[in-house]
């Protein structure tokens, strides 16, 4: 089955039991201090769940454009390296506002995946919350394993911890616990030898995560203590590339045709190839992830610059462009190019990526060219300082000053360095690193919720290469 028809299929089946479609907000939050950018699908009707304001109907299902790349959800580190974490992914979601509660839930959810897109039901695993011994004031979601047992045999049931199978909005507002269905799509063999269940929430990468129902039906106080919500909600989210890789017979979201015609154009146009070598691999996947990213934003009328959600997506590009200019030897332009197939591919679900598309491919363009003139003057710089060096070592305070003034990346420093027989002082570097957080964190105040991003993401920013070079000027793009 093709992406477009699973993302279809999944929709109709909600509108089919009375849901309204609604079209996915916007990945770039402008208008809330405390989120920059859409990272699940209930965020748009959070004013809904705090009863600030009232839907026009009480059930919906969308899929969303989310980011994940700071605050409480930054999954940046782990994409590309692992094959089902993106930082830019769709999220199908199915709502209640009051209406239905676990029993619809839990058993839509079962009737879509196992009847609708026919998945064994002896890959599947389903969990819920085992109660928590601290100050909250209920255990066991007995409610769920009762729904569950009438499904699913018990060895299936995962009882899972806070961290996993409580959500929260904040440090108050509504919450409530939540039950996740996992699968395990290992050959047989493999089966036979560890069990899914002890597989289930270990970061393998064929045991992995594919749809969280949430019960939202406490409110947390301020005194940190739960009442119960006179209206009870629904908010579920599943991976879409996730349920592609499943549906697709797949082991990898890259294999799915989600992410293949992106990849054989990377291949294409830097003439690399995908599936020979491990670091090429990696190198290929990060840049058929960031471009999505880093192209819906610009859609989303955010550009690349110094400061802000801004920082953000131009740190994510300056990724993909050096695991490019790293491992794929790409040393000109050439993932504005990619914005060709992806605006073909995702156009119809997201018009905005082909109405958008010069104005994308430009801006693309225009980075990558000045990233990768930074990256040059970088290599000269560190060509003259290898030259001065007697015992062929570079010091922690050199490296972090071409890191820190140049934007020149520690690990190509590394890699560099290590292809040339020069040794780098990592511990001073790390010092220095730390000396400079440090220094920002004094200005900043530090906070993890879901809705308080905007300082943890100030605090990881630099500024140093950036206020070298001229900022995004949108009308220089335009008129290109
Ligand atoms: P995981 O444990 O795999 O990191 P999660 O528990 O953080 O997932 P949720 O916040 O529950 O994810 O989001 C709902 C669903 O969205 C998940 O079940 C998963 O299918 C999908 N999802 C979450 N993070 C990502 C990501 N970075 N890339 C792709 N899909 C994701
Ligand atoms: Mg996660
Ligand atoms: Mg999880
Ligand atoms: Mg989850």
């Amino acid at each position: 089955m093709k992406s477009k028809d699973i993302r279809n299929q999944f929709l109709e089946f909600f509108k089919a039991k009375s849901h309204t479609i609604v079209p996915s907000a916007p990945m770039v939050i402008k208008d809330d201090p405390t989120l920059m950018f859409t990272n699940a699908g209930m965020n748009q009707f959070k004013e809904y769940f705090l009863g600030n304001s009232v839907p026009k109907s009480n059930r919906a299902t969308d899929t969303q454009k989310c980011l994940r790349v700071s605050g409480k959800h930054n999954d940046l580190e782990e994409v590309g390296h692992d094959t089902y974490h993106h930082t830019m992914f769709e999220m199908l979601g199915n709502w209640s506002f009051g209406d239905y509660f676990k029993k619809e839930a839990i058993q839509w959810s079962w009737e879509l995946l196992t009847e609708v897109f026919k998945i064994d039901p002896k890959n599947l695993y389903v969990s819920v919350f085992e109660g928590s011994d601290d100050a909250d004031n209920f255990g066991l979601d007995t409610e769920a394993l009762e729904l569950w047992k009438e499904i699913v045999p018990e060895d299936r049931i995962i009882y899972g911890n806070k961290k996993d199978n409580f959500w929260e909005m904040g440090d108050q507002g509504p919450c409530g616990p939540c039950s996740e269905i996992h699968i395990d799509i290992r050959s047989d063999e493999e089966k036979a030898k560890i069990p899914g269940r002890d597989l289930v929430n270990q970061d393998h990468p064929l045991v992995v995560e594919i749809w969280n129902l949430v019960f939202m039906q406490y409110n947390r106080k301020a005194n940190g203590s739960l009442e119960e919500l006179p209206a009870k909600h629904i908010d579920t989210g599943m991976g879409f590339e996730r349920l592609c890789m499943v549906l697709q017979n797949k082991k990898s979201n890259y294999d799915t045709d989600v992410f293949t015609p992106l990849i054989a154009e990377i291949e294409r146009v830097s003439n690399s190839e995908y599936g020979q070598n491990e670091e090429v691999n990696v190198a290929i996947r990060v840049i058929a992830d960031h471009v999505r990213a880093v192209a819906f934003s610009i859609a989303d009328g955010q550009l690349p610059s110094n400061t802000g959600a801004g920082y953000v997506i131009r740190r994510i590009l300056r990724r993909a462009i050096r695991y490019g200019f790293t491992f794929l030897n790409t040393k000109e332009p050439f993932i504005f190019k990619l914005t060709e197939v992806l605006s073909k591919q995702m156009g119809e679900a997201f018009p905005e990526l082909r109405s958008q598309k010069d104005l994308i491919q430009n801006v693309i363009r225009e980075e990558e060219a000045s990233f990768l003139r930074t990256l040059d003057q970088g290599l000269v710089l560190l060509e003259n300082l290898m030259k001065d060096s007697k015992d062929k070592k570079i010091s922690g305070e050199k490296a972090f000053e071409l890191y820190d003034t140049y934007g020149f990346p520690i690990d190509l420093t590394g890699l560099i360095l290590r292809e040339n027989g020069y040794e780098l002082d990592e511990a001073g570097f790390e010092k220095e690193l730390n000396k400079q957080k440090n220094r920002s964190r004094e200005a900043t105040q530090v906070s993890a919720g879901d809705w308080e991003e905007l300082s943890e993401v100030e605090e990881e920013a630099f500024v140093g290469y950036d206020q070298l070079e001229a900022d995004v000027n949108i009308a220089k793009y335009r008129k290109v």
